[in-house]
């Protein structure tokens, strides 16, 4: 039988390790944290099939400076300018209106695939339940806010999701989790979320364990063709090894040469548990604040901020304090917001907003960058990277060769 290995696993190497699985590989999955603590969990639970168009647009370049934190959610610190500064030359570069048709292109057939492979995922994990497909609502707060944010959804293209603007019962629905002044809102008919995503997480990797897979809770130093070096010198060998370590793929991939133009694209949470959210009620986007609240089993959950910086660097906690403020104001049934508990974390992003997914060598494959959509992504890339690796085949569409020095 042969045999993979998988080097970390959120939720892209945990849906790689099971998609191995299901042709038959005996996979090994590297993965340090027993509870995961990063992007996978950390994130706002949406399957946002919506997202056909990639982020990297000259639509939001001009709107940059608008955006900008404190009045804003993009964060660009002074001390970090070694990350964003490259990171957006690139962006610019890529969000040329040929680059762009490119990339919309590959993103709107990959995301075209995410929700049949999300029922497929669930289904075959034994728990339909973590897949809810109720769609979610965008509100406006003012109504020049209602008319632009309409009519920018209307213009957009949002792939095979569907919306209508809200109709008086979802009106009233709203108005019961906020004291806000809703001037306009419009409800996605068929996205999704999870039901939350710590059990999603536990839930994948219970049921790989159950079928013969083996979890290191270790860390990898170093990968080569068909090898992984672990921290404390041990070296695996296998037939094929999958490098989906999240934003940590990098300086893995890079030490062999390849170029990996990722940045740390870091977002932030307050989570409560006491909180009065209506049962089933889908996310909620307030588009006004960047901001996405969602409902999970484990708590309320308020996410919001794209900041640009070292993904080691210490955070900035005026962000959870505007996230607090932002519950405030918004009369949200969070319970307490000085006791919510708070997060950061980083979403894997290039300058495309354009995944990594293909080969770097005979036996040494890759699956990350999946920045604001590795959630709703991370099935089909699971699929994707299985049939490449079962077939030999490596679709060019997400190549890390797009950015230049490539080894095979
Ligand atoms: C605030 C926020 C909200 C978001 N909301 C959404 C959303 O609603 N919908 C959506 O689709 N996406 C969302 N995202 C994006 C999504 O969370 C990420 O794209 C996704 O989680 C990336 O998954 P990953 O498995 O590639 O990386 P990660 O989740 O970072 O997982 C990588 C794993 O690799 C392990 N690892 C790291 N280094 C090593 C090593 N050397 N050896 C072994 N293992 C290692 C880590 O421990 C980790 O578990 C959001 C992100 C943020 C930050």
């Amino acid at each position: 039988m042969a045999h993979a290995i998988v080097t970390g696993g959120g939720i892209v190497g945990l849906n790689v390790a099971l998609a191995l699985q299901s042709k038959g590989f005996s996979v090994t999955l590297i993965e340090p944290e027993a509870v995961r603590t990063g992007a996978s969990y950390g994130n706002a639970g949406h399957v946002a099939i919506e997202q056909v168009e990639p982020l990297a647009s000259m639509a939001m370049v001009r709107s940059a400076w608008r955006r900008l934190y404190p009045r804003g959610a993009l964060g660009l610190p002074a001390k970090a300018v070694g990350h964003w500064l490259p990171f957006s030359l690139g962006l610019l570069k890529a969000a040329s209106p040929q680059r762009f048709a490119r990339g919309k292109a590959a993103l709107s057939a990959l995301i075209a695939q995410a929700m049949p492979a999300w029922q497929r995922r669930v289904v075959d994990i034994g728990a339909p339940d973590l897949l809810r497909q109720d769609g979610h609502y965008v509100v406006w707060e003012t109504p020049a806010s209602a008319a632009a944010g309409l009519k920018s959804w209307q213009s957009s293209d949002t792939g095979d999701a569907r919306f209508h603007v809200v109709t008086e019962d979802e009106l009233s629905e709203l108005r019961r989790i906020t004291t806000a002044n809703i001037a306009g809102a419009i409800r996605f008919e068929n996205t999704g979320q999870i039901a939350d995503p710590a059990r999603l997480l536990a839930t994948m990797e219970a049921k790989f364990a159950e079928r013969g897979g083996r979890v290191l809770r270790e860390r990898v130093a170093r990968v080569g063709d068909g090898v992984v070096v672990l921290t404390g010198g041990e070296t695996l060998i296998a037939d094929a090894v999958v490098v989906s370590a999240g934003v940590r793929s990098k300086p893995l991939l890079e030490a062999l040469g390849a170029r990996v133009p990722i940045v740390a694209e870091r977002g932030y949470h307050i989570q409560s548990k006491a909180h009065g959210w209506p049962d089933g009620l889908p996310p909620v986007v307030f588009e006004d604040r960047s901001m996405i609240v969602t409902g999970f089993e484990g708590g309320l959950r308020a996410a919001s901020f794209v900041e640009f910086a070292g993904v080691d660097d210490p955070p900035d906690a005026g962000k959870w304090s505007k996230l607090r403020k932002h519950v405030t104001a918004l009369g949200l049934p969070f319970g307490p917001v000085e006791d919510a508990a708070t997060w950061i974390g980083a979403r894997p992003t290039f300058p495309d907003y354009l995944p990594a997914i293909g080969r770097l060598k005979d036996k040494l494959w890759y699956a990350f960058g999946h920045q604001h959509l590795g959630l709703t992504l991370g099935p089909v890339t699971g699929e994707i990277v299985a049939d490449m690796i079962d077939s030999g085949e490596s679709p060019m569409a997400f190549s890390l060769q797009r950015f230049g020095e490539h080894f095979q």
